[in-house]
């Protein structure tokens, strides 16, 4: 027991190198334990295999339902030639994790033989291990000599650009900030009795108030301000891209339209909440994205945003239901009842079409992408 009287976290490797390095620097704020957490090289949660489905931590869109990826897909085509159809032109994905959206999106936009010649992949992603499994799943779908894989965006060359995240802005780290009476502290990870790890708070500091969103610069005491500089970064390097090269992004992920003050930052294992400080890199952490943010970090860079929309109101928009019907006339009674309650999943607000909200940026003179008009 630490003197708290609570019970000890368990902890891991990993955990025991982040209270080392605590014990020799001093306490780590919740970026640099999250970065550590999910992609340290040897013990990252990210980089141990295959996280996804329902035998693993969490279910994902297009781990749902091919629908979404390729729907994905057409929307990436259609936006290719609301740009001017350029050739080639940069195809780029972040976080793909088992490659799913990726190779149902391409399976869909195969009539359109122009678009597939165009396209040179870059696939964004850390993980040895899911890299691999990309590459299977993409097998057949595209020349291998047309896909090339990233550690960073800024390994992607200048050009027209078509990108997808979804489920990738949760993952990136950030910091909390919190409300206290004396003004806005940090909130930082320790080192408590024994090696584990344990949350503390670092002494007010009137600096830490112009990083925090101005819709809660006021906010009452206790409140909780996250900032993701890594999110923000990456929406301002994706709108500058788009903005000089021409074409669009599409960022799907859960999160919300503006802060209200409650942390998000949550771990996930075995799809049931998980302490975040416990046996760091054996649970899935992950925060709600602040798309005001994004969009407003978008268009300081120069960019056009359309968005957030509920998911649900998005797919709606790309003919999700007409897919959903043209999949089941060929479907036997067991497929077709799967295929509605994919339907459903991805669409009704009381599942996933509320909560997740699906955001683009693009190019200022192209004009609102499909599904936003
Ligand atoms: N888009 C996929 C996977 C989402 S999980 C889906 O919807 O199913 C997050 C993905 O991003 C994983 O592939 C993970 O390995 C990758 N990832 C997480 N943090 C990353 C980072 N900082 N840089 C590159 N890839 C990262």
């Amino acid at each position: 027991m630490s003197p708290g009287g609570q019970a000890e976290r368990e902890t891991t490797p990993l955990g025991r190198e982040i209270a080392a390095r605590i014990a020799r620097h001093g306490p780590m704020n919740l970026a640099e334990y999250m970065a550590r957490v999910l992609t340290d090289p040897q013990h990252g949660y990210y980089m141990q295999g295959d996280p996804f489905g329902a035998a693993g931590d969490f279910v994902t869109a297009p781990e749902v339902s091919q629908m979404f990826g390729e729907l994905l897909g057409l929307w990436c085509a259609e936006t290719w030639r609301q740009a001017g159809a350029p050739d080639p032109v940069l195809l780029v994905e972040l976080g793909p994790g088992r490659g799913t959206l990726m190779a149902d999106a391409l399976r869909a936009v195969r009539r359109l033989p122009d678009f597939g010649r165009a396209i040179r992949l870059h696939l964004v992603e850390v993980s040895p291990a899911l890299r691999a499994q990309q590459a299977k799943a993409l097998e057949g779908l595209i020349d291998p000599a047309r896909v090339t894989w990233c550690d960073h965006l800024a390994d992607v060359p200048d050009g027209p650009l078509l990108l997808l995240a979804n489920e990738f802005f949760d993952a990136l780290p950030l910091r909390q900030f919190e409300r206290t009476p004396a003004g806005w502290c940090e909130r930082l990870v320790v080192e408590a009795s024994g090696g584990s790890l344990a949350f503390g708070l670092s002494p007010p500091d009137p600096r830490l108030a112009v990083l925090v969103p101005a819709a809660l610069r006021e906010a009452p005491a206790s409140s909780v301000a996250e900032v993701s500089s890594a999110g923000l970064g990456l929406a301002s390097d994706i709108a500058r891209r788009v903005s000089e090269s021409g074409g669009a992004a599409l960022i799907v992920d859960y999160g919300y339209d503006l802060p209200d003050g409650k942390p998000t930052l949550q771990a996930v294992r075995r799809h049931e909440p998980h302490d975040v400080l416990e046996a760091p890199g054996s649970a899935d952490l992950t925060a709600h994205v602040d798309f005001a943010a994004l969009a407003e970090a978008a268009a300081a860079a120069g960019a056009g945003t359309a968005g957030p929309l509920p998911q649900g109101r998005f797919l709606e928009g790309l003919g999700i239901v007409q897919r959903a019907e043209a999949l089941a006339r060929g479907a036997t009674p067991d497929q077709a009842r799967d295929i509605a309650a994919a339907l459903r999943r991805l669409t009704d607000p009381a599942e996933m079409g509320e909560a997740f909200k699906a955001l683009a940026i693009s190019h200022p003179e192209l004009g609102p992408p499909a599904g936003f008009a």
